[in-house]
């Protein structure tokens, strides 16, 4: 007889984990299967070894600086053993952390490859065993994996994906990374700190394309003080391997030699072809269609997280999550507007934005003042050395609400939490108290600049 569970969630990502203990914590009874490593993309070669691989390199860029903060320093020398095994262990950590949260939780965790092979049941496959389960409804939350360009396939030796780049043996003397989005700029910090020389190869004309265009031409610029190359409006055609270090060759008809090709286009969606046929579910492309209850077309059947293709975000996932397991569980709540979870690049300096852009703004025809300020006039990011960058609060003059912040700096990534509370207040900024100093500073004086009430900018 097959095992019975009022809700079964297929992965264990941010997604998958997180609708498993919602659910659990509701009173249902859960399996959550896994067919390779507890914690998903993020926690095993994703969002943790990549900032626990950026903490290194920033250590590393701090004791460089150290001069600067009348420090005498002899030499700071990668130890990149260390570094990896560092960056292991705090995994390793995690997903043995992970792994006894979920238990505690009485979720059952199933090891294997999950099929859906009809509303309410599914076929399990490891190594060693087959069975067969049944659930009244179904949380799809497989996640995703990286785009290979067919004219220079993924090897796993030269050209290689985020995984690989996330586990050299060795620091690489050069590399070229395809793809100035998020994790290619992320992966190239970390890189060009340890000493590589890395050439980025972006086909559109910036770098993060998705955000406004200033923060492109910023990054570019201090891009460069770290050493790397940023090559905008320019395509990697073929990489010659016969040669080592290889020869990747641009549209252009430019050559740059290279020890790996990193591959960073972006991810597209895991979806098993036998669940979608076995349900006949709707897709929208290659992602899996949901209604705004992360519900498919079929009913009891669910799908959160990199596998519908909205914000190939952790945080993403967690807010399908929480949507998806209410509905499962009685509840009735739809998502909101995923402009307001917040995005976030981890490079140096650190880009974080929430809400619209004003360029989106812009295209919409909506009438905004840019409240700005920078981090060289702010006195804790003086004290740190860490006065790159600055921030843009987005105002709608008709209604005056606050509509979206965007920033570029030290700590971006985590003061984005508190530019997200701002989002569709009118609330009077300059009635709220933030510490001085503190860098979180920058964030209160450009909201009131939005609002022509700046105190340490000049009038305009
Ligand atoms: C290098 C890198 C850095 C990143 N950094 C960040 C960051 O800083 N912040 C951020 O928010 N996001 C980051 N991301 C993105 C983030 O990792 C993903 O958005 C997130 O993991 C998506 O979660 P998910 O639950 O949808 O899927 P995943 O985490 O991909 O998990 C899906 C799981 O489903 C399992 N699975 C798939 N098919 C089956 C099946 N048929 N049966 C059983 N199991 C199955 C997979 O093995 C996997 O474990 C990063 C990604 C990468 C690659």
């Amino acid at each position: 007889m097959a095992e019975k569970y009022d809700v079964a969630v297929i992965g264990s990502g941010p997604g998958g984990y997180a609708a498993a203990i919602r659910c659990a914590q509701k009173g249902a009874s859960v399996a959550v299967i896994e067919k390779d490593l507890i914690g998903g993309t993020c926690l095993n070669c994703g969002c943790i070894p990549s900032k626990t691989l950026l903490a290194s390199a920033h250590t590393l860029l701090l004791i460089n600086h150290a001069k600067m903060m009348g420090i005498d320093v002899q030499s700071a020398v990668p130890n990149w053993p260390n570094i990896q095994k560092r960056k292991e262990a705090g995994v390793a950590g995690f997903r043995k952390g992970l792994t006894g949260l979920i238990q505690s939780h009485k979720v059952k965790i199933i090891e294997g490859r999950a099929i859906v092979t009809a509303p309410g049941k599914i076929s399990i496959e490891s190594d060693s065993s087959k069975t067969e389960i049944e659930a009244g409804n179904i949380i799809l939350a497989t996640g995703s994996a990286p785009i290979e360009i067919p004219s220079i396939p993924f090897d796993g030796k030269t050209v290689i994906s985020s995984k690989e780049a996330l586990s050299l043996e060795q620091i690489p003397e050069s590399m070229v990374i395809v793809g100035g989005g998020v994790i290619g700029c992320e992966m190239a910090c970390v890189y060009a700190a340890m000493g590589t020389k890395v050439t980025i190869v972006e086909a559109l004309s910036r770098l993060i394309p998705m955000e406004d265009s200033w923060i492109g031409r910023l990054m570019e610029r201090e891009f460069k003080k770290l050493g790397i190359e940023s090559l905008t409006n320019q395509k990697v055609i073929s990489v010659d391997k016969t040669t080592l270090p290889a020869k990747v060759s641009l549209e252009s008809g430019q050559e740059i030699e290279a020890e790996y090709v990193l591959v960073c286009v972006g991810r597209r969606a895991t979806v098993d072809k036998e669940t979608v046929d076995a349900l006949n579910l709707q897709m929208n492309g290659p992602v899996i269609s949901v209604d705004k209850k992360m519900q498919t077309n079929i009913s009891g059947v669910y799908a959160i997280g990199d596998v519908l293709g909205t914000t190939y975000l952790a945080h993403g996932a967690f807010a399908e999550a929480e949507v998806a397991a209410v509905n499962v569980t009685g509840g009735d709540i739809k998502i909101a507007d995923y402009s307001l979870i917040p995005r976030a690049v981890y490079t140096f300096p650190e880009i974080a934005s929430v809400g619209k852009t004003e360029e989106e703004c812009n295209s919409e025809g909506l009438d905004v003042s840019i409240g700005r300020s920078f981090f060289k006039a702010n006195g804790r990011s003086n004290a740190h050395n860490e006065t790159t960058g600055e921030i843009r609060v987005v105002r709608d003059n008709t209604t005056n609400k606050i509509l979206g912040v965007s920033m570029v700096g030290s700590i971006a990534t985590e003061l984005i939490g508190a530019a997200r509370a701002l989002i569709g207040s009118k609330e009077k900024i300059t009635e709220i108290s933030f510490p001085h100093p503190t860098v979180s500073e920058v964030l209160k004086e450009a909201a009131e600049d939005a609002f022509g009430l700046s105190l340490h900018n000049p009038p305009k």
